[in-house]
């Protein structure tokens, strides 16, 4: 097809995770390849992320587990995503492909210099009980990264949450710091390398920040055009094949041709509220952490070109508790170990118990939302006591103090009382109901078993739980007075519907033949997982994974 301003081998719309892995293979087989990002940012909502990925037989876990396998991970996987016509995303055979990939991703990547290392030997999967599931770890991470590696990119990459030089799981286990000497040693350690940093004029940061910069130094050595401010506005289409992209590079619109394929890697649509209302309604854009260029875009012009939309009804959810601060917060507050530490419950609107607090934070941002139709329980409520507030910070605040964080008290966030019925009558629920729902669950905790709710059975929720609390860590009495509240509501880190697509990343138009030359992968696809999250990682790995596998169909390797 004649008229494009230029042309390359492969065109990647968006520089979320799989963009850069598979403009590497594309490198390695000597083509060439452009990505094209939106913003003025390399890196999506993958660099501001945890950065963490979900591979099962991995080559780490391998060398430290040898039970473990791909046969395994099926288990689970079919276990936990299940095939139902609501969830199209999620099959045999795009399960199988991952669990094949993914692996073959890491070592690729690994092979390419992205450092990469087992995140730690404790994350359990996120439904461990089902069988196949795994009581270790199946996570991998980038290792820590000294962004001035990135030399005049370094200001290109969006900023991570966590500038430290540490693992994300040992910036996690410090929280713990006051409980133990091991970790107060860990802390003095990162403490001392932030200080040996400033230093030597080193700028390092960790989670997904460091894999998006280490994914961006690497595809910059090998020769990938990377264009930020470059929005791709349509794809185009030469008969029924997909031959280039519209876009805008530095404010020009250009035509760009694309030999061997296009590649969508755009991100999902968490911060259009116009798209949340349609497919998801009740879930807010502000409560979101996921970066702002995150509108969708794509997945109208996905759509328009024949693409099929799934399970837009689906988000990952991750609640947060709305702080006065909240709106200036980058990420905001984590709601999971707030209600996931012993001593903590959540109660609707009604003063009941409705949820385990543990498990995923997909699921129970998902059950908040169900729940809210029956009984309002946005917000819902965390309560905790004087024990738990002194053990443990809310909201990155330790609030058990005499002196209170500033503006907690003042906005009205914080509530506390002397007494369950008058923190019941604080939050405007019936006092009743609330000191029934504590005794409840204090004389589970007695018995050690949550009968209503199974809290504290699976290895994940003791996980979120505190490691030296006994003896069950999800576990703990509210007891102590004064009594406190904080709200909870279901924020999210990013949407989980979009296009289907095949086991080779193409996507599918509605009679299931792929568009030819048009692959996807990330959140701008239908999950793969379906309406699960099955483990820490189960955003950026796929991501990841399927961006690759698409370069290689493409480049026929
Ligand atoms: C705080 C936080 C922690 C998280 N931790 C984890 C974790 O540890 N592990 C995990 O798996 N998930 C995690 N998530 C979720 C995960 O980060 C995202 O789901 C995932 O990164 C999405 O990746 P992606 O590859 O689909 O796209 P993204 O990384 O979102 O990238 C998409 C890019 O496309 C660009 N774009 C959009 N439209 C266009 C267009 N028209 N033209 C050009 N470019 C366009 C966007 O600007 C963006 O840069 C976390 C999220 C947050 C916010």
């Amino acid at each position: 097809m004649q008229g494009f301003d230029e042309t390359f081998d492969w065109v990647v719309i968006g520089s979320g995770s799989g963009s850069m892995c598979s403009a590497l293979v594309m490198r390695r087989a000597g083509k060439s390849a452009v990505i094209l990002e939106k913003t003025g940012l390399v890196g999506g909502t993958t660099a501001k992320s945890g950065g963490m990925m979900w591979i099962p037989n991995n080559r780490f876990i391998r060398a430290a587990e040898p039970a473990e396998s791909a046969e395994k991970a099926m288990q689970y996987l079919d276990a936990v995503c299940g095939d139902s016509p609501d969830t199209p995303g999620t099959n045999r055979e795009n399960r199988q492909a991952y669990v094949d990939e993914a692996p073959r991703m890491l070592d690729f990547i690994i092979e390419q210099g992205v450092e990469m290392e087992r995140a730690t030997t404790y994350w359990p999967d996120y439904y461990d009980e089902l069988p196949g599931g795994c009581k270790t770890s199946r996570v991998v991470g980038a290792r820590y990264f000294n962004l001035k590696e990135l030399g005049a990119w370094e200001k290109r990459l969006q900023p991570g949450f966590l500038p430290f030089p540490s693992k994300l799981d040992d910036g996690m286990r410090v929280a713990f710091r006051n409980k133990s000497w091991r970790l107060r040693l860990l802390f003095a350690k990162i403490a001392f390398r932030v200080v040996l940093a400033r230093v030597t004029g080193k700028s390092y940061t960790t989670a997904g920040a460091a894999l998006q910069g280490r994914m961006l130094k690497a595809a910059l050595a090998a020769g990938v055009d990377i264009r930020t401010d470059s929005p791709v506005r349509e794809l185009i289409l030469d008969a029924d094949r997909v031959v280039g992209v519209v876009a805008e590079c530095g404010g020009r619109r250009v035509r760009i041709g694309a030999n061997l394929g296009v590649l969508v890697n755009a991100g999902g649509f968490a911060r259009n509220q116009q798209m949340r209302d349609k497919f998801m309604p009740g879930t807010r854009a502000d409560w979101s952490n996921v970066p702002e260029g995150d509108t969708g875009d794509m997945h109208i012009e996905l759509e328009r070109r024949g693409a099929v939309l799934a399970q837009m009804d689906q988000m990952v959810g991750f609640q947060t508790t709305i702080t006065p601060n909240f709106a200036k917060e980058f990420v905001k507050p984590p709601g999971q170990s707030l209600t996931g530490r012993p001593g903590a419950i959540l109660v609707d609107q009604s003063g009941v118990r409705y949820l385990n607090e543990g498990g995923s934070y997909e699921l129970y941002c998902e059950t908040m939302l169900k729940r809210n139709r029956t009984v309002p329980a946005i917000p819902s409520w965390a309560i905790f006591d004087q024990r738990y507030a002194e053990d443990y910070q809310v909201a990155g605040q330790w609030v058990g103090k005499a002196r209170k964080p500033e503006g907690f008290l003042e906005s009205g966030y914080l509530k506390i009382a002397q007494s369950i019925e008058e923190l019941a009558r604080l939050v405007g629920v019936d006092p009743a109901t609330l000191a029934a729902t504590v005794k409840r669950w204090n004389g589970f905790v007695e018995k050690g078993v949550d009968e209503d709710f199974g809290r504290g059975v699976r290895e994940y929720d003791k996980w979120l739980g505190d490691p030296f609390w006994a003896p069950n860590p999800a576990l703990g009495k509210i007891e102590k007075a004064p009594f406190y509240a904080v709200n909870i509501v279901p924020s999210d880190v990013g949407t989980y519907g979009g296009v289907l697509i095949d086991s080779k990343a193409r996507v599918k138009k509605a009679n299931g033949e792929p568009i030819k030359g048009l692959y996807a992968c990330g959140v701008t696809t239908a999950s793969i997982f379906g309406g699960v999250y099955p483990g820490a990682g189960a955003s950026v790995g796929p991501s990841m994974t399927f961006g690759y596998i698409a370069a290689k169909h493409a480049a026929a390797l």
